[in-house]
């Protein structure tokens, strides 16, 4: 087992990797474990667990990433965000994942907490992602991932300003990047491409996330910006009330998405699973058996 800086640069073929959120109740608790555990045969390179934007499930993301590590024995990494934390707070939650042998750390500003609509920073805390970068640079040694946005980050005032801030949380010791779902391939190509321009050198994996219902897909696109392609959103409205429906098209539609950047050459795919298991296991098994980065 390896850190995913290593695993990046020591593969021969994509990089195929799952996020979990860590579960708020005992039925989520149950749920995340059974998709664990299905998902756990196909050998991902690696596994991530979010963290929770209120602070309800902070300490579980530590919990969770031990778990999976210790006793599935998967590399795995914890998301961390800038809210709410003093530097001292994200020291300590530093340390606590340092010492639950946690090598891989996501870091990220996080979200306004709820209710506020614009970004303020925690006093005596940080304003953006790039300084908690640099701490753990400076301070730490673990493989450090941060987040992209190929549609651009909604506060950015503007693409090029984003990309340029990128290029700086890259420059403060970024190992890879994991952009933001999106469902249309044109604009994660484009991105690529600006980024390489821009002089941005490490892999970015793109993030997808398997349409599984209607209503959630929605309002995840307007929390996240990530545009629904028109005839997509067309061909959802038509499947309204009908959720296997809704979900078949979610699996084909991903399935051919991830094929598609993988012939195109993006280094691997982070699937969004939201704690459950049927979709990302169809469409990664179909992808294993068609190969599409060969073709
Ligand atoms: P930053 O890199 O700090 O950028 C935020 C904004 O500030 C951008 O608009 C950027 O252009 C601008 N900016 C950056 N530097 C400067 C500067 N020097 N001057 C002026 N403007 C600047 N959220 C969670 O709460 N928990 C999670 O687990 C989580 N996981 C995520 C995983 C992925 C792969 C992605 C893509 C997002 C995730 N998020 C998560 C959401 C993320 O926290 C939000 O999208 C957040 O708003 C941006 O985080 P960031 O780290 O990209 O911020």
């Amino acid at each position: 087992m390896s850190r995913i800086d290593q695993i990046l640069q020591g593969a021969d073929g994509p990089v195929f990797s799952f996020e979990f959120f860590p579960p708020k109740t005992p039925e989520g608790e149950e749920r995340l474990l059974e998709a664990l555990s299905e998902l756990h045969s196909l050998a991902p390179a690696f596994v991530s667990v979010t963290y929770g934007a209120g602070g309800s499930t902070r300490d579980k993301t530590v919990e969770v990433v031990s778990h999976i590590k210790g006793e599935l024995g998967l590399e795995a990494m914890a998301h961390l965000t800038c809210v709410n934390a003093t530097v001292d707070e994200l020291r300590r939650t530093l340390d606590q994942m340092r010492d639950a042998g946690v090598e891989n750390v996501l870091a990220l500003r996080g979200d306004p907490p709820r209710g506020q609509e614009r970004w303020t920073k925690t006093e005596g805390g940080l304003e953006y992602s790039h300084e908690l970068v640099g701490l753990m640079r400076a301070e730490y040694d673990f493989a450090i991932g941060a987040a992209a946005f190929p549609e651009t980050h909604i506060h950015a005032t503007s693409p090029e300003d984003d990309l340029r801030h990128l290029k700086a949380k890259v420059d403060a010791g970024v190992d890879f990047l994991v952009t933001q779902m999106f469902f249309d391939n044109r604009f994660y190509f484009d991105f690529v491409e600006r980024a390489r321009g821009a002089g941005i050198e490490v892999p970015i994996i793109p993030g997808v996330m398997p349409i599984l219902s209607l209503d959630g897909i929605k309002r995840m696109t307007e929390l996240s910006a990530a545009h629904l392609p028109e005839e997509l959103d067309e061909q959802l409205e038509t499947r309204r009330g009908d959720e296997d429906a809704v979900t078949d098209l979610g699996v084909s539609y991903a399935t051919l998405q991830c094929a598609d950047l993988l012939a195109g050459g993006a280094p691997g795919i982070h699937f969004i699973t939201l704690n459950r298991s049927p979709a990302t296991r169809a469409i990664l098994s179909a992808l294993r058996l068609m190969r599409p980065w060969q073709h």
